[in-house]
């Protein structure tokens, strides 16, 4: 299937307009005007309709396969949650309309999901208060580390160090190091834990945060983490909470309890949203009440009367982090979402999540090497160290399961897993697709001891097959479009 433009034909028309019969408007500039023509393709609207329709079926999401992509917990999010995301009361609203007085009972409704979501927040994690305005899960990470820097700041403290895991999301170090900090890197046991000796080594007088993600990257829960804690508030170094997965850990376990002093919140994982593509989503922060001064504005108040309105007045605040109130329509879907579970609900959402991934392991285990094999939290990590000697990378399993019709999993992530295979199966899938999934993994093992060589030739059965992805990335074919 060519791109549109090698299918358009000279003359040919989607429209027909009648001819303009108004004067043409000269007002513009003679420079900035237009001196060619546009080169859009010529087609009629069948052919347009057609060539979208093919590409669209092409597409590859949930709506039509597994997709056990591991640590971006791509789970199958309920229409319901798409359908009271557009309803014309919240989606018409314009940002600017007034809270309150005239035109005040337009807005009060969106200002209520908004507080009650930062309220079920508290709740589920432990904090005290919330802030739905960053619009990502490293945006959350970044205010995170803003509103810690401003707490040091504000107590004078000298801060310049932030402690993070070798095996922690990327945008981790990349978030504390935008704020301003150092890194220090905190190594990893042998038990996939952190190495506690080697963050009382780190820890002085110059850190700032530690940044830790519980269950972390390995899908492994570290039990010892209040004396983490212990540790950290000696040195009044606040503790960070990567959230960007609660997949794990509804119901059961709450940051806040076990002494986390800030964190953020993916809700495009955990709480609906589809998040393929970039975006959008958001990554609501939490915070214990001695950060709370500081959390960006504006903030939601609940007057004595019951009304709501947008509090300014917080002079300690780090100020605005994003236009508006973030990317409320995704807050509105995660406040129908957990409305929709309940607390018995969410606490299912658990235990089938980490059900479903230690199902996974346990099937595949001999036949791959899992560096963990006792178990799991909500994901599990495999590598091909077995295949290797054969010439087999993760990359060629990875590729062999798209022609059996599966999206690979993550790959070469955690980074402290050579040929690292990360497989997240979410609570939303059935014991059918997992088994699926499961024979289609140990039948590219198979594959992958019996002909190497043919699984090195994966993916076979898309529109185009392997290709030199730096290549594709670094010098993009323009021809069509110039
Ligand atoms: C996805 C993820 C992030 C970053 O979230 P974005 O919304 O992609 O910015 C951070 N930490 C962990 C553990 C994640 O899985």
């Amino acid at each position: 299937m060519s791109v549109i433009y090698g299918k358009s034909v000279p003359g040919r028309k989607g429209v027909s307009l009648p001819s303009c019969d108004v004067p043409e408007d000269h007002s513009i500039p003679e420079h900035f005007r237009r001196t060619t023509e546009l080169r859009l393709g010529e087609l009629s609207e069948l052919d347009v309709v057609r060539h979208f329709t093919g590409l669209s079926r092409r597409n590859f999401g949930l709506d039509t396969n597994f997709y056990p992509l591991g640590s971006c917990t791509m789970k199958y999010n309920p229409k319901v949650t798409e359908k009271i995301s557009v309803l014309e009361g919240f989606s018409a609203l314009h940002p600017l309309l007034p809270q309150l007085r005239r035109c005040g009972m337009l807005t009060q409704g969106a200002l209520a999901v908004v507080y009650e979501l930062e309220q079920l927040l508290c709740e589920i994690t432990g904090m005290d208060a919330f802030t739905t305005h960053p619009m990502a899960g490293a945006h959350g990470e970044l205010t995170g580390m803003m509103l810690i820097a401003a707490y040091h700041k504000d107590k004078g403290n000298r801060r310049t160090e932030v402690l993070i895991p070798d095996e922690a999301h990327g945008t981790n170090p990349s978030s504390a190091a935008i704020a301003g900090y150092d890194i220090v890197t905190i190594p990893t046991g042998d038990d996939g834990m952190l190495d506690i000796d080697s963050l009382k080594s780190k820890l002085s007088e110059k850190t700032a945060a530690i940044m830790l993600t519980n269950p972390n990257t390995l899908g492994l829960f570290n039990s010892r983490i209040e004396k983490v804690a212990a540790l950290a508030h000696k040195f009044d170094a606040q503790l960070y909470y990567d959230g960007a997965n609660l997949n794990a850990i509804l119901g059961k376990f709450r940051p806040g309890d076990a002494q986390f002093d800030v964190m953020h919140v993916n809700l495009h994982k955990t709480f609906a949203t589809p998040h393929g593509g970039g975006g959008p989503g958001a990554g609501p922060v939490g915070v214990k009440k001695h950060l709370s001064p500081f959390l960006p504005v504006s903030r939601i108040a609940k007057r004595t009367d019951g009304t709501y309105a947008l509090d300014y007045d917080f002079p300690k605040s780090i100020g605005y982090i994003a236009p508006f109130y973030g990317n409320f329509a995704v807050c509105l879907r995660a406040y129908a979402y957990i409305l929709l579970q309940g607390k018995q609900g969410l606490i299912d959402v658990s235990e089938h999540a980490v059900l479903n991934a230690n199902y996974v392991l346990s099937s595949l285990k001999d036949h791959f090497h899992a560096p963990y094999p006792d178990g799991c939290m909500h994901e599990c990590v495999l590598s091909t160290r077995k295949q290797l000697p054969g010439g087999i990378h993760a990359i060629d399993i990875a590729k062999g399961l798209i022609d059996r019709g599966f999206h690979p999993p993550t790959v070469y992530f955690p980074l402290i897993v050579k040929e690292a295979i990360m497989i997240e199966p979410t609570e939303t899938e059935s014991k059918e697709t997992l088994d699926d999934f499961i024979a289609a993994m140990k039948e590219v093992a198979s594959v992958a001891e019996e002909s190497p060589d043919s699984l090195k030739k994966a993916p076979v059965s898309t529109p185009v097959g392997r290709l030199d992805e730096t290549k594709a990335a670094r010098e993009m074919d323009f021809s069509y479009i110039e």
